[in-house]
């Protein structure tokens, strides 16, 4: 006779999910830390967002939705887009959050066998869902600068490369691509024939870059029309619950991924969508000059002690643990001391490193940052 865990499937048994749950369970432990762990911002969703969202419930906007989103809300994406990167951005469908577009767009591309190449470190859910469709993650390292080497991309593709996901700005590392990295990759790209998944979810938070004056490519979608953009609401506007994302790309993907959204997401959440649309024009920039300021206090606090590359985007900090520890040593060590910060090998194949949040208030910060520079 079978046990219930006989009946669990080799594909969920190939996700290892321990050392995220190693964190939460220390995490659980504590009174009252000074949490920089958490990878959400923390600011409020803006007031208009709330109030557009109570109002699409009272006026009856709760059924599904068509399974690529509201109309309104795709035709503004796309015509947003289209303007940033200057050409027509193809097809766009409203996703259950960027992690509902990521393995949409990892279950429409990837058969058995087929690689995806990303940089170590990671998000973590890349290897996890290339894994839960029967790819290979063929993970490039990037340390010490976490820049993007073409010359170990080109090294790593092999005849079954297919995919190329990049994630500027990065989580965990906060490192932005420069025009000369995105456009090696698009170069790349393009002589081995690979599409790209690009996971954009903190464009919003660039500090160093002047869009309006188009300074600088930050996208490979503006030059590369075989781009799979993902980004969504989460970050910007501080939706983390809201699960809302959007995919924007050629038409023949989207139309895949839309087929498989409608046999597993259906749909976005309908009234949340329009509250969305109208989050569109709510000006997020304060909050993103609230982060810069946050990024340099936590950058000058650290860098006396601590090798560390300075962040240009996202929210996270990613340090080198000091001589002689192990990053999760370090982190056992600081999880002593009430700081809650997350070990590098969580995003990585390597355990040297930490990642810290810095989406909390200057005080927490500087408190955090004594506290680790001690531990030195
Ligand atoms: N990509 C990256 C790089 C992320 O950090 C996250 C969230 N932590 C996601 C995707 C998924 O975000 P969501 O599903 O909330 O949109």
């Amino acid at each position: 006779m079978r046990s219930p865990a006989d009946y669990v499937s080799q594909r969920a048994l190939a996700v290892d999910a321990s050392g995220i749950r190693k964190v939460f369970d220390l995490a659980a432990k504590l009174k009252d830390p000074i949490n920089l762990s958490i990878g959400l911002p923390d600011f409020d969703v803006p007031e208009v967002a709330k109030q557009a969202a109570v109002e699409a419930i009272q006026s009856g906007q709760n059924r599904y939705t068509q399974t690529q989103g509201i109309a309104p809300l795709r035709e503004r994406l796309r015509a947003d887009l289209s303007r940033e990167f200057g050409r027509d951005v193809g097809d766009v469908l409203i996703t259950s959050g960027v992690s509902g577009g990521l393995l949409l767009a990892i279950l429409a591309v990837l058969d058995p066998g087929d690689e995806a190449i990303f940089l170590d470190p990671y998000f973590v859910m890349y290897k996890h869902l290339i894994t839960m469709a029967g790819g290979k993650s063929v993970i490039v390292d990037s340390y010490p600068d976490f820049r993007f080497h073409d010359d170990r991309v080109e090294n790593a593709i092999t005849p079954r490369t297919k995919m190329l996901i990049l994630n500027s700005p990065s989580n965990p590392t906060g490192v932005v691509m420069s025009e000369q990295e995105i456009r090696s990759a698009v170069d790349l790209a393009r002589k081995h024939d690979l599409l790209i998944l690009s996971d954009e979810i903190y464009e919003p938070f660039l500090y160093d870059i002047n869009r309006s004056a188009n300074q600088q490519l930050y996208s490979p979608a503006a030059v590369y029309e075989k781009t799979i953009v993902l980004r969504g609401f989460s970050k910007s506007h501080a939706m983390t619950g809201w699960r809302l994302g959007y995919a924007a790309g050629p038409e023949a993907i989207i139309a895949q991924m839309t087929k498989l959204q409608q046999y597993t997401f259906v749909c976005a959440p309908s009234p949340l969508q329009y509250a969305a649309l109208k989050a569109l024009d709510v000006p997020m920039d304060e909050a993103v000059k609230a982060y810069r300021r946050k990024r340099d206090i936590v950058f000058d606090g650290l860098s006396r002690k601590f090798e560390v590359v300075k962040p240009e985007g996202a929210f996270y900090i990613f340090p080198k643990a000091p001589k002689g520890a192990s990053a999760s040593e370090f982190v056992a060590r600081a999880i002593d001391k009430n700081v809650l910060i997350i070990p590098g090998n969580v995003f990585s194949e390597r355990d040297t490193h930490f990642r810290i949040s810095y989406a909390t208030t200057d005080e927490k910060l500087a408190q955090g940052c004594e506290i680790l520079n001690s531990l030195v």
